[in-house]
């Protein structure tokens, strides 16, 4: 068992990740930048250290930072949340040469996931369904790239293997754009990921972002958690998730679970991970895999009754996971939205003082967020501040417990997206379930120029 973690974060994953520890009686760390001594964890925390300004490049991205607050601290394990240094193969290893436990995969299997190319090459070799695709990166040959094109068959999207975050990618509809496709992706994935590679994959035209949450002890046991449906996006972020995925069976659902399994072990995964999929008229195609806990986890702990940074703690304690696959029961539907410090209409980040904050209540109800009355939001980081999470016994109690908390709760002082969210509480499309990745961005297009004609 642990005895003290480094919490390298922010926000509310750093309070939940300090919770769990809490209630594993495991110290911890809080570490933080000086724009952030205000932070609600840092004053739970049992130590804190600050280790840099407020910009991140210079505080939470800070290798040699975090590894320095571990040593002083005397701690034993490191945290990386979500974001930052989470997903950095680089980070993991100088975590574990410094003699400190990553909690988290091993720097080679972040590295293998990181690379897209790599990542798709392992899946395909492990069983699990891809999207149609170069499987390899693209050379220079246009009359080679124009022939893959065309096997794959048109749309195509040309994607960078370093990519990340939805950026570096480019839908590509006739041979005639194809050939300056690659060209413009390939130095753009160059400059902004350092990686000038690019792989084709089919462009899928009305897919669900569907995930299958997975959990492994490194030690050749894994299981999976069922799905998660997070179709509801803008911009390729994430706006609303839930689980189960409407409309998913029993039976698909331990068809896709088991072949993800398959390849935790095949690949010696350890820790908690996602496979995130896009379905498509009933099939599932792997996009990439996430090493890290997610910011929607809280929606599978719902419905499993597994406290998943729990169980990545004990996990990274090198413990031999204790739950079996037919431990894991689907009870109910949670639905989480998440609660950004942002104009509703515009998007725009709005940072400031939390005047009043008022959370909500009652069964069925969880709120994970940092925000306090008094907090004042710093503008240098993500406008997340908080989630609201609801469960109930099917999709439409769940839904009817989130539109009650959305307007129970109250931020006075700064703008945040609740009435986006109570709108899609209020949608005839939400509420019937199952809505591809395009629906919300269309939906908001539709409303605003409602809007304009309504002057
Ligand atoms: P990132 O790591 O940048 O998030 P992903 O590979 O996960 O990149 O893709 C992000 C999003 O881009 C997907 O959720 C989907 O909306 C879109 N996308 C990616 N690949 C395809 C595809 N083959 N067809 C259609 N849309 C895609």
């Amino acid at each position: 068992m642990l005895d003290k973690v480094v919490i390298a974060n922010r926000g509310e994953i750093a309070l939940r990740v300090l919770r769990a520890c809490q209630t594993l009686g495991i110290r911890t760390v809080a570490v933080h930048s000086t724009a952030d001594r205000n932070l609600k964890h840092v004053g739970m925390a049992d130590e804190s250290v600050c280790i840099g300004p407020a910009p991140a490049a210079e505080s939470y991205l800070n290798i040699p930072a975090i590894i320095a607050a571990a040593e002083v601290t005397d701690a034993q394990a490191i945290h990386p949340g979500y974001g930052f240094l989470s997903e950095n193969a680089d980070f993991a290893e100088r975590v574990e040469q410094s003699g400190f436990i990553f909690i988290g995969p091993t720097a080679n299997v972040i590295r293998m996931m990181g690379d897209k190319v790599e990542a798709i090459r392992a899946m395909k070799a492990a069983g699990v369904p891809c999207v149609p695709g170069s499987g390899g990166p693209l050379g220079e040959d246009s009359a080679e790239n124009a022939k893959i094109a065309r096997e794959i068959g048109y749309p195509v999207i040309i994607k960078a293997a370093g990519g990340g975050g939805g950026r570096g990618m480019r839908e590509v509809r006739t041979e005639a754009h194809l050939a300056n496709a690659i060209t413009l992706t390939k130095s753009e994935a160059k400059a902004a990921f350092g990686n000038a590679e690019v792989y084709m994959e089919k462009f899928l035209e009305n897919p669900r972002h569907v995930e299958i949450q997975v959990l492994a002890d490194g030690q050749g046991n894994a299981i999976h958690l069922g799905e998660r449906d997070c179709s509801m996006q803008r911009r390729h972020q994430k706006v609303v998730e839930e689980a189960p995925a409407p409309g998913i069976t029993p039976e698909q659902r331990a068809e896709i679970g088991k072949v993800c399994v398959e390849a935790c072990v095949r690949i010696g995964y350890r820790g908690a991970g996602t496979f995130e999929f896009l379905y498509e008229n009933g099939r599932f195609y792997f996009i990439e895999m996430n090493t890290r806990i997610q910011v929607e986890h809280p929606v599978t702990e719902f419905i499993t009754g597994v406290d998943l940074v729990r169980e990545q703690l004990l996990i990274a304690g090198g413990e031999k996971l204790s739950i079996k696959q037919s431990d894991i029961k689907i009870n109910g539907h949670a639905i989480e939205c998440r609660i950004n410090a942002e104009d509703p209409d515009t998007f725009m980040p709005s940072p400031g003082t939390v005047k009043r904050f008022e959370s909500a209540g009652g069964p069925g109800v969880r709120i994970d967020t940092h925000v306090y009355d008094g907090y004042r939001i710093p503008p240098n980081y993500d406008s997340m501040i908080g989630k609201l999470i609801v469960h109930g016994r099917d999709r439409e109690t769940a839904i009817a417990r989130m539109r009650i908390a959305l307007a129970e709760m109250v931020f006075e002082g700064v703008k945040t997206n609740l009435p986006l969210q109570q709108r899609i509480m209020a949608d005839g499309g939400f509420c019937a379930g199952g809505q591809n990745i395009h629906y919300l961005e269309k939906r908001i297009a539709e409303a605003k120029e409602k809007a304009i004609k309504l002057g």
